[in-house]
């Protein structure tokens, strides 16, 4: 882990420094930059699921297809809406569920299994303090989410999402324990904060590259309505559309 090798290294350099600056009025300055540093690094570590640093996570395909990741769902109104789209378009997709929703819509977790989307874990609370948990807590948290999904539809997912892309020691930790795999993304929609489904389309195409993992909402208006361009344009370009587990080589499943 890029976090372990970090730590050691600033420690060793405030170490280091203390020893060849300590008779000097600016000892004080200069620990206190490298501790800052330090504090910078971790932070983008924590708001950075790209940068791998406290864990590895799936933030890119190894095919030339893109996929599709609908997060924070399933929502009553817009999963529907988006899965009509999916099945008209004839394409598959990956949907994080946060835990206490499948819970409380299972038809529609058993809908999107049985149109052959894929299911991962997105959390059970989705938590706004989740990045906070203990250890404990939040092995409780993805274990719970795994539970509702398996019990639904019998499978087990083995791909987690952290709500809000943020990671720690402690899901790395906990993703290792439960033998589960973090997925980033490559490219976020922000969806979320569109102000029309032009504006969210025009996002997504100007940025799209082959291999991209596309970061998407199914609890959006704005993401239902703009599947059938954002799928059009990818067909314009020749760039299939394909499963994460397809694009990753990876598996969504226990066996
Ligand atoms: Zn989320």
């Amino acid at each position: 882990m890029k976090h372990n090798i970090i730590t050691v290294l600033f420690a060793t350099a405030l170490v280091v420094l203390g020893f060849i600056f300590w008779q000097t009025d600016y000892v004080f300055y200069i620990l206190a930059a490298v501790f800052l540093l330090y504090i910078i690094v971790t932070v983008y570590g924590v708001f950075t699921i790209q940068s791998n640093y406290f864990l590895t996570s799936l933030n890119k395909g190894k095919s030339n297809a893109v996929t599709l990741t609908f997060d924070d769902g399933p929502d009553p109104v817009q999963t529907p809406l988006i899965l009509a789209a999916l099945k008209e378009q004839e394409v598959k997709a990956t949907f994080f569920l946060i835990g206490k929703k499948a819970d409380q819509y299972p038809e529609l977790v058993n809908q999107i299994v049985q149109e052959g989307h894929i299911v991962g874990n997105h959390s059970y609370s989705h938590h706004m303090l989740i990045g906070f948990f203990s250890r404990r807590r939040l092995k409780k948290d993805l274990e719970q989410c795994n539970a509702v999904i398996e019990q639904i539809t019998g499978k087990r997912p083995l791909y987690f999402r952290p709500p809000f892309g943020v990671t720690n020691p402690r899901y790395a930790d906990v993703l290792k324990e439960l033998g589960m795999q973090s997925v980033g993304w490559s490219l976020r929609s922000l969806d979320t904060k569109a102000k029309n489904k032009y504006a969210l389309i025009e996002r997504i195409l100007v940025r799209l590259k082959k291999k991209d993992i596309i970061l998407l909402h199914d609890n959006q208006e704005v993401t239902a309505d703009a599947i059938d361009d954002i799928v059009q344009h990818c067909r314009q370009k020749k760039i299939a559309i394909e499963t994460l587990d397809w694009v990753t080589k990876t598996a969504a499943y226990a066996s």
